[in-house]
Formats: C-alpha cells, sequence, structure tokens
C-alpha cells in the first residue's frame, strides 16, 4: 500500500479558469497534462518522487485521457522510453532525481540527442543539489552542454514553472532537441497557485492508436556514419533554432533596476533567494522588485548570445548568480563578452563561493563584495548589519551551551526490519573478525551511522556487489555486499549478480528484501507482496515469510546455488546465516535475503485495520518492551547493538549507583529487536515485554483483576 495521493488527483482534474493550489511538482505534472503528454515515465527519487506517484495511482484519469505511465525499471529506461519522440509526434515526459539518476540515464540520453527529437521530449530532474541533498554535488548541467540539450531551470513560481513546461515541449519541438527541466528542493516544495487550463487529449494516445510506424530513417539511428550529420545539425541548426525560440518567445526574463549601470544574470531557480538577499541589502523589495536590473535565465543552455551581450553592454559590473561548479554559465558568458570586446566588468565565482548551496545568506555575503565595489554606502552598511546580527545570534547561542551539541545523524525508522541485521552483523563479526563492507544506496545506508558505522564504500543504487570486486580477491576473509530490493532490481542484478555468477567469484550478497523501495517513499516493485498481502492480518503477516518470491526464483533462475531467506528480526538465525556465509566452503556467491517488511508500509497497511477492529469493539494486542530499571547495570550494550531511538538512557534511580540506566521511551512499536538482541548477544536480563490489550475478553479482564489483588496485597502496606 502506497500513500494515497487522491487530494491531488483531484488538482490534475481542474479545468479552464479554476485556480491551483500547492505545490510545485504538483504544478509541474498539473502542466504537462495541459501540455497534451502522450507518455510519462520516470524512476523515484527525492525530489520529483511525487510527479510519478500521483500519475501512478491517477491511471484511470491517464486512461480517460489517453495517456500511457509506466514507472520505469530505472532511469536508463525513463530515458530510453523517450525514443518514442524520435519518430512520432508523441509529446513525453521523463523524471527523476540528479545527478544520480541522470548518471544512470546517460547512454539513452546521448542516443536520444543525437538523432534528435520530433515530439517534445522534456526530462524533469529534480536537482538535489545543497543542504538538504542526499546524493553527491554534482551538475546536470554537465550533461546539458555534452549532449546539446535544453536547460530549462524556471523561475521559482507556479505560473513561470507551469509555462515553462508548456514552453520546453514547443522549445524541443522547434529544435528538435530534448529538453531538460531542472527543479531544485525548493522549486519542487514551492507553494503558491496559477490559473489551470483545460488538459489536453494528446492527438495520438493509447486512445486514438497509431495505424502503422514510421517508415524506415537511417537519420534517426544514433550510428555511425550518420551521428556525424547529426553533430553538425546540433551546432548548425538545432542550437541555432533553440537560440531563436527562446528570444522570440521571452523565454529569459529582463527585469528592469534604477542602477541601469549595474546587473545580476541568473540562473532562474535561484531568483527567490536572490532577491531575499537583495532586500537585506535594501536592494529589492518584498514584491520582487530589484533596484539592480535582473537578467532571470529561465533558460540556463544554450544561452542567447546576443540577449546577453545586450544585457552587459553600458554597464560597469554584472555578476553571475551560478550555483555549484564548474561555473559553465560564467565562463561562456566572459568568452562571448571577450570576443565582442564588452568591456563589462564581470564577475561571479570571484566574489562568490565555489561550491555549496546558494542560500540567502550566502548571496547576501556575495553581494556585499559586488556592493562594496559599486554601490558603496547605505547597501553595504545595511548587509553587513544583518549578517552581523545573524553571526552574533549565533553566537549567543553557541555561548550557552557548555559543549557542542551532539551530532544526531539520521537512523532507521523505529521498528525498521533492517537494524536487527546489523545488529547480528555487529555479533558475527566478533565472532569471526572485521569483513570489508560494499554498502549501497536505500535505508540500510543508514547502517553507515552509529551505532553500527559499517560501510566501505557506495558505488551507486545497486552497486555493491559490482563494487567489491576488485576486493574480494585480495581479501583472506569474504566480504560482505549489501543492497535492498530496490537496488536489485534498478541495477544489481545485471551489474553485481551477473557477474559475479559469470566470474564464479566467491562473494557473499545481503538483499534487503522489505518490499518496497523504501527509500524513495515507499513505492512499488516487482517483488512488492500482493494485494493479499495487504489484506493480511497484522499477526498473520509477522510470521509470514516468501510472500513474493521473485527476487528467490530470479536468483535461482540465474544459477544461484547457496541461497537462504531469513526473517530479519530472527537475529539468532541471520546471525548464524551470516557466519555460514562467510566460512561456507562453497566457493560461489552466497545470497541471503532478509525478509522483513518496511516498518513504515506495515503501519500504513495494519492502521485502518486495527481502528476498524477497535471500532467493532474487537480485542487487540499491543506489543511493547521495557527495561527493569532495578536489573539494568547501566552498560549500555543493548544501545549499541540496536541503535532504536526509542531505546535510550535515563538517571538510575539507585542513589547508589552513577551510571545512568537504558529505559524505552513512547514510540516503541514492539518489534521485539530488544528481546532478540538480548537473547542472541547473552545480554542482562533487563529487558520485559508487556502486552497492551485493548477490548479484552472477560476472561482476561478477571485474571488481571486477581492478580492485581494478589500483588497488592504482597506489597508492604
Ligand atoms: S522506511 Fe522502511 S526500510 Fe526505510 S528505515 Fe523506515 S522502516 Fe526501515
Ligand atoms: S522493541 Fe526495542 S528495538 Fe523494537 S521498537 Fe521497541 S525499543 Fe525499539
Amino acid at each position: 500500500m502506497e500513500v494515497s495521493f487522491a487530494r491531488e488527483i483531484e488538482s490534475l482534474r481542474l479545468r479552464q479558469g479554476q485556480t491551483f493550489h500547492g505545490e510545485g511538482i504538483l504544478a509541474i505534472t498539473k502542466a504537462l497534462l495541459q501540455s497534451g503528454v502522450a507518455y510519462v515515465g520516470g524512476y523515484q527519487g527525492a525530489p520529483v518522487s511525487h510527479l510519478l506517484d500521483v500519475m501512478v495511482q491517477a491511471k484511470p484519469y491517464m486512461d480517460e485521457l489517453g495517456v500511457h505511465v509506466e514507472a520505469c525499471a530505472n532511469e536508463a529506461s525513463a530515458a530510453a522510453m523517450l525514443g518514442a519522440s524520435i519518430h512520432y509526434p508523441l509529446r513525453g515526459a521523463v523524471t527523476w532525481k540528479s545527478i544520480v539518476g541522470t548518471n544512470v540515464a546517460s547512454d539513452a540520453l546521448s542516443n536520444l540527442s543525437s538523432p534528435g527529437v520530433k515530439g517534445g521530449a522534456l526530462i524533469v530532474v529534480g536537482e538535489d543539489y545543497g543542504e538538504g541533498a542526499s546524493v553527491i554535488q554534482e551538475r546536470t548541467h554537465a550533461y546539458a552542454l555534452k549532449s546539446s540539450m535544453c536547460l530549462l531551470d524556471p523561475r521559482p513560481d507556479l505560473g513561470v514553472m507551469v509555462r515553462m513546461v508548456e514552453e520546453g515541449f514547443r522549445l524541443s519541438e522547434t529544435s528538435n532537441m530534448p529538453c531538460l527541466l531542472e527543479l531544485r528542493i525548493r522549486a519542487c516544495h514551492v507553494r503558491g497557485s496559477f490559473e489551470a487550463k483545460d488538459n489536453v487529449a494528446p492527438a495520438v494516445s493509447t486512445r486514438a492508436l497509431m495505424e502503422n510506424p514510421a517508415g524506415f530513417d537511417y537519420m534517426k539511428l544514433a550510428h555511425p556514419p550518420v551521428t556525424f550529420r547529426q553533430e553538425k545539425l546540433k551546432g548548425e541548426e538545432r542550437i541555432p533554432a533553440a537560440r531563436n525560440y527562446i528570444a522570440e518567445q521571452g523565454l529569459n526574463e529582463l527585469m528592469p533596476g534604477k542602477h541601469a549601470d549595474l546587473g545580476i544574470i541568473v540562473q532562474g531557480g535561484l531568483y527567490n533567494s536572490l532577491v531575499r538577499s537583495l532586500q537585506q541589502l535594501g536592494l529589492a523589495d518584498a514584491f520582487g522588485e530589484s533596484d539592480i536590473p535582473l537578467l532571470v535565465l529561465n533558460v540556463t543552455y544554450p544561452l542567447v548570445p546576443e540577449q546577453v551581450a545586450d544585457f552587459c553592454i553600458g554597464k560597469r559590473g554584472v555578476i553571475v548568480v551560478e550555483e555549484g561548479q564548474p561555473e559553465y554559465i560564467e565562463q561562456e558568458i566572459a568568452t562571448l563578452l571577450r570576443r565582442r570586446d564588452i568591456q563589462t566588468r564581470l564577475h561571479g565565482k570571484d566574489m562568490l563561493p565555489a561550491a555549496g548551496e546558494y542560500s540567502v545568506e550566502v548571496l547576501a555575503q556575495g553581494l556585499t563584495h559586488f556592493a562594496a565595489s559599486y554601490l558603496p554606502g547605505p547597501a553595504v552598511e545595511a548587509a553587513k548589519r544583518w549578517l552581523d546580527g545573524n553571526r552574533q545570534r549565533r553566537d549567543a547561542v553557541a555561548a550557552q551551551l557548555h559543549k557542542p551539541l551532539p551530532i544526531r545523524p539520521p537512523s532507521f525508522c523505529i521498528g525498521c526490519p533492517e537494524r536487527p541485521v546489523f545488529s547480528a552483523l555487529k555479533m558475527t563479526q566478533q565472532d569471526i573478525g572485521p569483513v570489508h563492507i560494499a554498502a549501497d544506496i536505500g535505508c540500510h545506508a543508514f547502517g553507515t551511522f552509529e551505532p553500527f558505522s559499517m560501510g566501505h564504500s557506495i558505488l551507486g543504487y545497486g552497486m555493491s556487489l559490482a563494487s567489491r570486486a576488485g576486493v574480494s580477491p585480495m581479501m583472506q576473509r569474504r566480504t560482505l555486499s549489501i543492497m535492498g530490493d530496490g537496488g536489485f532490481w534498478h541495477n544489481g542484478l545485471l551489474t553485481g549478480v551477473q557477474s559475479a555468477l559469470f566470474n564464479n567469484d566467491d562473494a557473499v550478497l545481503l538483499i534487503f528484501k522489505n518490499g518496497y523501495s523504501s527509500a524513495t517513499g515507499t513505492q512499488n516493485l516487482i517483488s512488492t507482496p500482493g494485494s493479499a498481502f495487504a489484506e493480511m492480518s497484522a499477526s498473520r503477516v509477522a510470521s509470514q515469510t516468501h510472500t513474493n518470491t521473485t527476487i528467490e526464483s530470479t536468483l535461482q533462475g540465474l544459477g544461484v546455488q547457496w541461497l537462504r531467506t531469513v526473517h530479519t528480526y530472527h537475529v539468532d538465525q541471520m546471525k548464524a546465516t551470516l557466519k555460514d556465509a562467510f566460512t561456507s566452503d562453497y566457493d560461489g556467491l552466497k545470497v541471503i535475503v532478509a525478509e522483513g517488511e518496511c516498518q513504515l508500509e506495515r503501519q500504513r497497511r495494519i492502521k485502518p485495520w486495527i481502528a476498524n477492529l477497535l471500532k467493532k469493539g474487537e480485542r487487540v494486542v499491543r506489543v511493547k518492551y521495557g527495561v527493569d530499571e532495578d536489573v539494568c547495570n547501566g552498560d549500555h550494550a543493548c544501545i549499541r547493538l540496536s541503535g532504536c531511538p526509542t531505546l535510550t538512557i535515563k538517571d538510575n534511580p539507585d542513589p547508589l549507583k552513577v551510571d545512568p540506566v537504558a529505559t524505552v521511551i513512547d514510540g516503541c512499536v514492539g518489534c521485539g529487536l530488544c528481546g532478540e538482541n538480548a537473547h542472541a548477544a547473552t545480554l542482562c536480563p533487563s529487558f520485559y515485554r508487556a502486552e497492551v490489550i485493548q477490548n479484552p475478553k472477560w476472561y482476561e479482564r478477571l485474571f488481571e483483576g486477581v492478580r492485581g489483588a494478589l500483588v497488592r496485597a504482597l506489597q508492604p502496606a
């Protein structure tokens, strides 16, 4: 069961004249439908997961419009889907998280860009860059440059974002270039409104099928010798056509200001932060009116040289506000100014940091340098006062603390089925010695944080098994590769398993089979348990294994001979299986499937079911764990083995003991790991298991009454 997007789907149905209110990424989704998109695909990932999630759940409505929606196996398959636009007048959109997704998709993107497209092709990428990013810090811009794809970077205003989707399709069709539309995290989540239009049912669609395929045309293949011609077309026809369209349709925005001898050229996506920082210098008002003229690049590639030159001519100084490195835009502008012998002084990375997110404060610092050179006086003083005030407030907070705040790394959800495996792995390594662990992308990457700190490398989504191939032949002890079921299907099966089997590698692979692509928002996979599982009672599910054996049967089909499926909460059994895998005489690929449903999904699934039972007055049992504070000796081995956020410490109630005792706070979901760990690691007997019974049976009430009376009678008065 995935999160329900029923409300969002209603927004997609808005008609001409109605007002859309909501988040940026949903506005983009609506804009796709208004543009007559015929097919949509993608692979989930922050911050654009919402687009595909909503589209997938809106399937009945998409069928009404004739729009095909495909939840692709990975970004490469999503990019390849755009092949439909090479021959046919079909508008297509795909989406993924960048830079990682664009890396995976790049082969197909190169081969799409070379022949070019006939139908508009739009790639909506979540530019996951900056303070909230979860991936390596690189820029999608590089791909636009190398493959000759237009790059739109719309100003984070819903009306502008929607327009750029519509224009993106037209730009793509006019220039035959695929268009990337990059959305930073803040743009995806910015809220606002725009006046909706009717959705457009595509002329060719799943409801209006093409009679015949296109005729054979070798020019449409990314194959030599026509690739030589295609390269020329990029430079001689496509990029000039794109530039003309960008200039004619006014895709970039020119905003005048009273200091006409200065200028700021900004990536569209940074506009809001720029204006907010200009406000701190007293150089803009709250409505976005800037005193310094702005050239807002809603299209950052290709630039329109005449437009940039016209903007710069006659100005004393221009600063380019471009986030990330290298500074592609600034370099291009420097070149075009030099070639035209325009003497305007150009700034950018000399005043702004080379790397990192351009937050309002960072921008204000850079603009202060710019203002100091060209507008000395009140603007600089205002900015310094604001920046100093921020610094003083931070210093004041720091001064009140006796020591720095402890680092609080992210962790597994409470009750996550993956945590017990790391507990078992910790114990196993105590027995056999440390092993090289190739980690991967997914929730299990939380195992790289305290208290586990496990994982030597992360080379990409589903790449763990492949990434140990150079290590394991050099290592006396076997290496371990960890991947999730999401990673397994995304890439791991082919790059890792196939290769290890083909080379007869002596390797150990542990696959977390939690049923969903959890880290990206618990989307379904081919191995997600079916609807029968969703309707199963919670107690049956807890004991159920092998609810969907697609992973196991795939592995067996490929020839994996050493294969074990172990429930993750059976810590003792997991420990024994890991030990067996590391010490077994079998020298081929050994795979442990660690089965345990994602707790987040489980809670979502059982919540309505439990609410229904309670409503009917039926008996419901919740399990909680606790620590007997009189028994706890305060060594905290349980905490070091588990890392569960609800297993923590409190002051020792015994005045003769100084060490704090362990305690279980509210929020414990009763996953049972505490008990399993205590048993597997032979810890102290402080843990107890309590059952909270709602709507108990009559005999349970009676028994509880008698027991309570007995306990009271035995206690001293
Ligand atoms: S989302 Fe699911 S798999 Fe991920 S940490 Fe939470 S419970 Fe574990
Ligand atoms: S049983 Fe233990 S590990 Fe599980 S949720 Fe409760 S405190 Fe956390």
